[in-house]
């Protein structure tokens, strides 16, 4: 956090103690967490309903919470699922992780977001938002006046990321994506403890670690996702991808929930002997990324579609017209780890279709 935040927090948190020991017998040293208005005293959980007022053009909605407030004091972690509503796997895994914790089980609080775009969800919408057609992922802070997706983002910042110590957003390949299990660490001048955000994504339990390097303002603030708004909010943050098009993928499902366990214990919120066994063992370490926009929009045929190491040149694919004929065939910009990309058909011009993963500072 940074020492603004911290200080408001924190005289929240004493001015709640204060209360807290004029009106209970009760002397919990541990918080009690504020969300929205809801307290949740140490030893307790909630559901709540986090509502999102009606705009101008578009309606009402809401984002389901469930915060577990442990006995012991220690890291308020905060995760976030279903940022993209055709993102299933961190929505399954998060209401099966949620049952399997408890007040009495952990140390510190979890702030859980089990499905952070509702509207999206509901209408199997792709990327962006039904009504206003803007990318949850791209709009943060927010505006509490602004349209709808701008409103869930103002939402997310204010209640959740403002509140916490830690933040983990969990993302998949969306609809007609393909993707290779990674996590990404934020790091640079402008991140908050790497160090930690790193220790968290290497015992995670995926092969690929990508640091996103954040050096720049702009680089925070341009189209803001919600992991640069846990980079701009002061907390260390990491950006968790597995699953692609819909999957819900059992087996997936299942390394979600270990690594989120495993998250636990490095943050010492579990006790080490409950550590869940690691989902791999061999790291690939990548810094930054590059995307593959291409200047056509037509039928996209890709070569792979899976992970894979990949070099300057090669080809990843062609598009075809509507008529069948080749207009493009796309080579890669640069040589590394194939991340992700367009499992096809579709693709418009200024699209990416891969994300390849960089194994030296661009
Ligand atoms: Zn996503």
């Amino acid at each position: 956090m940074t020492t603004n935040n911290w200080l408001t927090f924190s005289i929240k948190r004493l001015a709640f103690i204060f209360a807290w020991g004029i009106f209970s017998a009760s002397s919990f040293a541990a918080q009690t967490l504020e969300i929205a208005g809801t307290f949740i005293p140490p030893g307790t959980s909630k559901n709540l309903t986090l509502e999102v007022a009606a705009g101008e053009s578009d309606p009402a909605t809401f984002i389901p919470v469930t915060v577990i407030n442990g006995k012991n004091d220690g890291t308020v972690l905060a995760t976030v699922a279903g940022v993209h509503g055709y993102e299933y796997i961190s929505i399954l895994a998060t209401e099966k992780w949620a049952e399997t914790l408890s007040p009495e089980s952990i140390s510190g609080a979890l702030i859980i977001v089990r499905l952070a775009h509702i509207p999206a969800f509901e209408e199997r919408s792709v990327y962006v938002n039904p009504h206003d057609r803007k990318n949850l992922n791209r709009s943060f802070p927010g505006s509490i006046s602004g349209t709808q997706t701008e409103r869930i983002a103002h939402a997310i910042s204010t209640h959740i990321v403002a509140n916490a110590d830690f933040l983990i957003d969990l993302h998949s390949g969306d609809g007609a994506e393909w993707l290779a299990p990674f996590v990404g660490a934020y790091g640079g001048p402008l991140a908050s403890d790497y160090e930690q955000a790193m220790d968290v994504a290497t015992h995670f339990g995926f092969p690929n670690i990508v640091t996103y390097e954040m050096k720049t303002q702009q680089q925070v603030d341009t189209e803001r996702s919600l992991n640069r708004q846990g980079v701009a909010a002061g907390i260390p943050t990491i950006l968790v991808e597995i699953g692609e098009n819909a999957s819900k993928d059992e087996t997936l499902v299942n390394r979600l929930v270990t690594g989120l366990n495993n998250t636990l214990v490095r943050l010492s919120m579990l006790p080490k002997e409950t550590s869940p066994h690691s989902n791999e063992t061999q790291l690939n370490h990548f810094v930054g990324t590059t995307s593959v926009p291409v200047d056509v929009s037509g039928i996209w045929y890709p070569r792979h579609v899976t992970g894979r190491e990949i070099v300057e040149g090669e080809i990843l694919g062609e598009i075809k017209d509507y008529f069948g004929k080749i207009v493009r065939t796309v080579r890669a910009p640069a040589s590394g780890y194939a991340l992700y990309g367009l499992a096809g058909l579709p693709v418009k011009q200024g699209e990416s279709v891969m994300t390849i993963a960089l194994k030296d500072t661009p």
